[in-house]
This record gives C-alpha cells, sequence and structure tokens, in this order.
C-alpha cells in the first residue's frame, strides 16, 4: 500500500509547514495527485485519519485534486494529455517522442491554518 507511505510523508510535510507558521490548529490540507502515480485518492484519505491521530492536523480534512496526465511533444512542442484514444502520440503530429510534464507526482498543495 503505498497510498499510507504517500499520506505520512504528505502529512509529516504539511506538520511542518503548520510549524513553521507558528499555528494552533490545521482547517484543511489540499494535496494534488498525479494520475500517473497510480496512487488512489480515496485511499489517502483513507488512511488521513489514522496518519493524523496526535498531530496538530488532527480534525483537519483532506481535499484531494487529481491532476492529468500532461505531456510536451518533443518534436513539434505541442502539451496533450497522452490516452489510448490518441494512442499516446501527440495528435498533431503524431510523434512519440514526448516528455511527461505534470501528473506523475504527489504534491502537498496548501495547508490552510487557523
Ligand atoms: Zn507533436
Amino acid at each position: 500500500m503505498h497510498e499510507l507511505s504517500y499520506m505520512t510523508r504528505l502529512a509529516n510535510l504539511a506538520c511542518e509547514t503548520a510549524n513553521e507558521n507558528h499555528a494552533k490548529s490545521v482547517k484543511k490540507i489540499k494535496v494534488e495527485v498525479g494520475a500517473m502515480t497510480g496512487v488512489l485518492p480515496k485511499y489517502l484519505e483513507y488512511y488521513f485519519p489514522t496518519v493524523i491521530k496526535g498531530t496538530i492536523l488532527e480534525g483537519s480534512e483532506l481535499e484531494t485534486m487529481l491532476i492529468p496526465v500532461k505531456a510536451h511533444c518533443n518534436n513539434c512542442g505541442k502539451e496533450y494529455t497522452p490516452t489510448a484514444d490518441n494512442d499516446y502520440r501527440c495528435p498533431s503530429c503524431k510523434s512519440i517522442e514526448a516528455s511527461i510534464i505534470d501528473g506523475r507526482d504527489v504534491k502537498l498543495k496548501e495547508v490552510i491554518v487557523d
């Protein structure tokens, strides 16, 4: 279950951020989940209450946002979302040479404190 390790890491990071901001409590944390990571937001949500128990995050809310995969075509420079529909190729030049520029990380986006 790598969602548990992701959630633990995100919660630690959120705690650090809250402490740095001298927060008394945290209302909500926002997390971006890249579609390419294979991480399922529902599992992050499932582990969240356990992971934050006894920390400054206890009682806060977890908001997850799924970030679609975005590729940058190395041939023509177009940005697109690789899917089975476009055969994971660039829709304008059909090149398969692309760099993934978004959707491959799980990131702590925001910590909303009191
Ligand atoms: Zn292209």
